[in-house]
């Protein structure tokens, strides 16, 4: 499999500025346990269960409740979001290509769209892909331009994306559970019905049609049996962790223009830190003037699926956040007063496992062919690029049924999942696994069945963005032989 620095032609694209290497893995004991097996309690019965309620899930679940399905929305945390909102991530991504056209719409327009002014700040529509260069270079020290193109890409409150989130999920007519950890499927003949949730309450199951398992790390899937992929590029970003933070009362206008007008000195003031602190990160904009995002420095070498790397993360981001609170106190202007506000309630992983799915988005696929079972169009990772068809299938397992998998662990290479794994991705693939689920719960097929042309009608008329080309080759995405074709050779 390609790495991102071949898809660059030797060059990455978001490298992976440190690797800590230092990883100290607990010594396994050998030692095991039995569990004793026990009745559950069946919680609820529904159509389509989501489990997990980050971007991908929370669009997946207002789909699948708009479509009619009885749905249940599974969240382990106490607020809707997940990396968007308890990660921090508060810069979603470019939903305009290159040209400036807004190809990711439907459930990205609608949710952005109800935060008022105030909670979102980026460029006026008449901007996106504008190359002027003083316009680009001014909204690129606010993560709307790169290459020289302004871009879509909004910093919007965590807190109000809450709010948006569960009142569009309560509006669907789909139900919400906080608080529970969604832990092991329900299997019955070899299919995803439902599953086993850790609780307060104790263990408890929940019996599904058809179960959408947006964990973002593949939970569920796994634990089904599903084939991933979980390898990684070391000096790409794509796999590196951190917990991310906000620090309140600075004056980041201030700091802008410091780092536009002073870069040399910019850059000592980073090498200092650099050498103080051996991983150090450069402050964001937020949506606000005041609050400064940091969403890095970014570790390497660690496992998003290990208990005590994920730890270890913790311990160290937490250091971090002082550490740097002190240096860009002291030295950068425009952070004197600066506190710190909040580290990120949720770890940021960016990758942990991915699907291998009955179609995948390759490297190979950056042409411009529109697939057959497209459910939505990427803007591609560079300007030399054209979009990126994002097939269905790339959300159907191999051979398990009973389950669709939208989110940062959809099927997908690495390089193609530098950019697939962005929120406005997630919600694109969200929102066709739910209203997916919801077809197949309603029509009691397999979610592989699903017919396309229904599904793509279904998220047209919810405003999704789809190709006018015609599609490469003639056949729908169908049957599990035709799938299980089109990853040969990954
Ligand atoms: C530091 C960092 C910086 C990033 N920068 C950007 C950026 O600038 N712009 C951008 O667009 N994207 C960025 N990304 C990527 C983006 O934030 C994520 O890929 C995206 O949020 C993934 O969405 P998701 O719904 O697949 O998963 P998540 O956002 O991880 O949501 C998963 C949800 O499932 C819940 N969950 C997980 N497991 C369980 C379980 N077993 N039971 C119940 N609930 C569960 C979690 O609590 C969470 O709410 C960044 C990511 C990181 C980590």
């Amino acid at each position: 499999m390609g790495t991102n620095s071949e898809a660059q032609g030797g060059r990455l694209f978001f490298r992976s500025e440190t690797f800590a290497g230092d990883a100290r893995r607990r010594p396994p004991t050998g030692e095991t346990v039995t569990e004793a097996a026990r009745e559950i309690p069946i919680h609820a019965q529904c159509d389509v269960l989501v489990v997990g309620g980050g971007p991908a899930g929370v669009a997946a679940a207002v789909a699948a409740g708009r479509r009619g399905a009885r749905t249940l929305l599974l969240e382990r945390n106490n607020h809707l979001g997940g990396l968007s909102t308890g990660g921090l991530v508060v810069w979603i991504d470019r939903m305009t290509d290159w040209s400036g056209r807004k190809v990711i719409r439907g459930f990205a327009e609608e949710f952005l769209g109800r935060l008022p002014p105030g909670a979102i700040a980026g460029p006026p529509p008449a901007a996106w892909g504008s190359r002027d260069a003083a316009t680009a270079a001014w909204w690129q020290l606010r993560t709307a331009a790169f290459h020289g193109v302004v871009t879509h890409s909004p910093t919007c409150d965590p807190e109000v994306m809450k709010l948006a989130a569960m009142e569009m999920v309560l509006e669907s007519g789909a139900e919400i559970l906080f608080h529970a950890w969604g832990a092991e499927p329900l299997m019955e003949e070899g299919a995803v019905r439902g599953a086993i949730f850790e609780s307060k309450q104790g263990r408890r199951a929940i019996r599904a049609a058809c179960v959408v398992d947006a964990t973002g790390d593949g939970d569920l899937f796994a634990r089904a049996g599903a084939a991933f992929d979980a390898d990684i590029d070391e000096n790409d970003i794509h796999h590196c962790m951190n917990t991310s933070w906000l620090f309140g009362g600075v004056n980041m206008p201030r700091y802008q223009r410091w780092r536009a007008e002073e870069p040399e000195a910019f850059g000592a003031f980073m090498q200092r830190g650099r050498e103080r602190f051996r991983y150090f990160e450069r402050a964001f904009a937020s949506w606000r003037d005041d609050v400064a995002l940091f969403l890095g420095p970014r570790l390497s070498g660690y496992s998003a699926v290990d208990v005590d790397d994920l730890t270890a993360v913790e311990i160290q981001s937490h250091r971090l956040m002082a550490q740097h609170l002190e240096h860009y106190r002291a030295e950068a202007p425009g952070f004197r007063n600066a506190w710190m506000m909040l580290s990120a309630p949720q770890i940021g992983i960016r990758h942990a496992r991915r699907l291998r799915g009955a179609g995948s988005v390759l490297r190979s696929d950056w042409d411009g062919r529109v697939r057959a079972d497209e459910i939505g169009v990427s803007p591609s990772l560079a300007p030399k690029f054209p979009n990126v068809s994002v097939p269905y299938g790339a959300l159907v397992p191999e051979r398990l049924d009973g389950l669709l998998a939208p989110g940062r662990h959809l099927s997908c290479d690495s390089n193609s999942h530098s950019f697939l794994r962005e929120i406005p991705q997630c919600w694109l693939t969200g929102q066709a696994a739910g209203l997916a689920a919801a077809i197949a719960a309603d029509r009691n097929l397999a979610s592989r069945a699903v017919p396309i042309a229904e599904l793509q009608a279904g998220l047209r008329k919810e405003g999704v963005h789809l190709s006018d080309a015609e599609p490469a080759g003639s056949e729908e995405f169908q049957t599990a032989s035709s799938c299980i074709s089109a990853t040969e050779g990954r």
